[in-house]
């Protein structure tokens, strides 16, 4: 084995080491890749339980209310800060603590109830739901999943009330994508009892306004020369803690303050370690599970405020003596917006209530949500500021602002392009590990050819199955035997992929992409599927479907299915060749042999 293959080969146990250790009930995503509809996991669409429900629709009364007279987006803007009431408003509301325990000071509500919240804050102002999902969804997090009893009993009180804010340093000059490379380290004391940190954090949202930052470093591994990655909680009033940039002047999202620090020859109590020593990138890992959920809920926010205010142009302006929305164009935009909308309201809710119903691998659904609504709003604002036309250019409407605040969202919390892999890679480990079975049984007949042949007959059966998708209204039966067949073809493809390429698919981003978005495309459809159901039952909570959303629903699929057959066929039908070639050849890269998928 020459080097590059040997770390390699390290990196692969590592992430196997980190991702797929612990108990692995087939979730929805997992399920899609080796052919199956898991229904329980996404039908019949979750309902919040009716006690639950009235709490929620109080507060949300009471916090749409509070924003609609107190936050005022463009001055959060302009002045690049989010003003002491507006924070003093939200904890007063609960907001900064609503999914802490009760016996915290927090409102324990579900994540599904949560991001209802976040939709709103997200539909008024990026600024404050980023600030509150850095506070509540990834600040707070670590000690929320992690923390032992006495440590949440320390530091949660203050910090579920708003009286203290949080925030979740992981990126580093080193470790932006590449979130193992941390630099920093941390050093233990020589009578054990503290760690010394030293390095520098970037990027930081809250970092400046924190009074806890959850903070990752390096430790040593006891007995060994090797490194591992430890969450500490830090205060900046620890000596050697200094902030070297409060606000880094940014292109949106300015209300927020993103925060470069140091930490210099910084002394950390042990008892400021969060979960396992050595196990950081676990606990940050699971705590982007929760920032990229809400992440969904925001956006999901957003783009129906872009909807609205592109309804409202297209009905209202005039040229060519008719309303914008008389031209085909327009409504080609405004439909696909519609449908879009749908879809991430209902993936939003669906990945919610995963967690709260106690899935524990969620993994590859944040993942999927967080791409799948971060791309259509990025569309979203698009569309309805080409609508807006030339007045969306002018800081008097909310479109500008709304057009820099969501160019974050392809890159925060893991972007979109690894994530895109990431959801491809992990959702193929499951099909590959029965080939690899297969495989080393072949060349090892000692470990039995009883385990090559479940195998095999396992790959068979989920090859020659459709699976059942089981909608209950009569008029979903067509559209969701169509998604049966499209996620056996899946499968067929997937395994397809994997006997073709074998290992060397992990580099092969191109046909990850593809892989990726259908997969992505079928659990948005099952989603929208699911909601349709419910809503065409009359179970809906969000009282009597309109007709619009029906029909924007029945879009999405339809266009959904459109871009599943596509991927579908352009995994072997593609140029990835040529555009491979002339990337290389622009990049200055030697010539290599690229294998097009075909
Ligand atoms: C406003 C703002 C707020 C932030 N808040 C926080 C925070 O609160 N806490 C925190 O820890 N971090 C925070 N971040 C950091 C953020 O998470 C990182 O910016 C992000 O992870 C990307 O890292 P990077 O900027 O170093 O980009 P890089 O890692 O340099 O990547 C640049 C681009 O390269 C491409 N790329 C990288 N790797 C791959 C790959 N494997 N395959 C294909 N393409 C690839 C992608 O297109 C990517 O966008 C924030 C960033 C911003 C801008």
């Amino acid at each position: 084995m020459n080097e590059a293959e040997i770390q390699r080969q390290k990196e692969i146990k590592e992430a196997e080491e980190l991702l797929f250790t612990g108990p692995q009930a087939l979730g929805f995503a997992k399920g899609l890749f080796l052919g199956r509809f898991v229904s329980d996991w996404a039908m019949p669409y979750p309902r919040i339980p009716a006690a639950q429900q009235a709490e929620l629709d109080q507060s949300l009364a009471e916090i749409r209310r509070f924003l609609d007279t107190e936050l005022d987006s463009t001055a959060i803007d302009r002045n690049a800060d989010i003003p002491r009431s507006v924070i003093d408003g939200l904890a007063r509301h609960g907001v900064l603590g609503m999914t802490a325990p009760r016996e915290f000071g927090g409102r324990g509500f579900s994540q599904r109830a949560y991001c209802k919240v976040l939709e709103e804050i997200g539909a008024r102002c990026a600024s404050t739901s980023v600030f509150t999902n850095a506070h509540h969804s990834i600040g707070i997090r670590a000690l929320l999943l992690f923390g032992t009893r006495e440590q949440k009993q320390r530091w949660l009180p203050p910090l579920v009330t708003g009286q203290q804010l949080a925030a979740f340093a992981l990126t580093e000059e080193q470790a932006g994508s590449d979130a193992a490379n941390v630099q920093t380290t941390a050093t233990p004391s020589a009578d054990g009892s503290h760690f010394i940190l030293n390095g520098e954090k970037r990027y930081i949202t809250n970092a400046s306004i924190a009074h806890v930052l959850t903070v990752m470093a390096r430790t040593p591994v006891p007995g060994s020369d090797k490194t591992a990655i430890t969450a500490f909680l830090v205060t900046p009033d620890m000596p050697g803690f200094q902030m070297l940039e409060p606000r880094m002047e940014k292109l949106g999202i300015k209300g927020t303050a993103t925060g470069r620090f140091a930490m210099c020859d910084m002394a950390v109590p042990k008892e400021n370690i969060l979960g396992p020593m050595g196990k950081g990138l676990k606990v940050a890992l699971t705590v982007l599970d929760f920032g990229r959920t809400t992440f969904g809920a925001c956006c999901t926010g957003a783009a129906r405020t872009c909807l609205r205010l592109a309804v409202e142009h297209a009905n209202k302006r005039r040229q060519f003596k008719k309303t914008l929305g008389e031209f085909d164009l327009v409504k080609k935009k405004i439909a696909r917006m519609a449908a879009d909308l749908y879809a991430m309201e209902a993936m939003t809710a669906v990945t919610a209530s995963l967690i709260d119903r106690g899935l524990e691998d969620y993994m590859v659904e944040t993942a999927m949500l967080k791409v799948f609504t971060t791309e259509r709003l990025w569309e979203a604002v698009n569309d309805a500021f080409q609508i807006h036309g030339g007045s969306a250019y002018f800081t008097d409407l909310p479109l500008e602002r709304m057009l820099r605040d969501a160019r974050i969202n392809q890159i925060g919390e893991g972007s979109n392009e690894v994530l895109t892999s990431f959801i491809a890679l992990v959702g193929m480990r499951g099909p590959g590990m029965e080939f690899k079975e297969i495989y080393d049984t072949m060349f090892n007949p000692a470990r039995g050819l009883g385990k090559a042949w479940t195998a095999g007959m396992n790959r068979l059966g989920a090859a020659v199955r459709v699976p059942n998708v089981p909608v209950k209204s009569e008029a979903l039966r067509g559209q969701a035997s169509q998604l049966g067949r499209l996620i056996w073809r899946f499968n067929l493809s997937v395994n397809r992929a994997l006997i073709k390429y074998r290992e060397p698919v992990m580099d092969m981003q191109l046909i990850q992409e593809r892989i990726a978005g259908v997969a992505m495309e079928m659990f948005a459809s099952a989603c929208v599927l699911s909601r349709l159901d419910s809503d065409l039952k009359g179970i809906s909570q969000n009282g009597a479907s309109a007709p619009a959303n029906r029909k924007a629903a029945q879009l999405f699929l339809r266009q959904s299915f459109h871009r599943i057959r596509r991927f579908l066929t352009e995994l072997t039908e593609n140029d990835d060749a040529e555009l491979l070639a002339t990337a290389n050849s622009v990049l200055g890269k030697p010539e290599r042999p690229v294998s097009n998928g075909s």
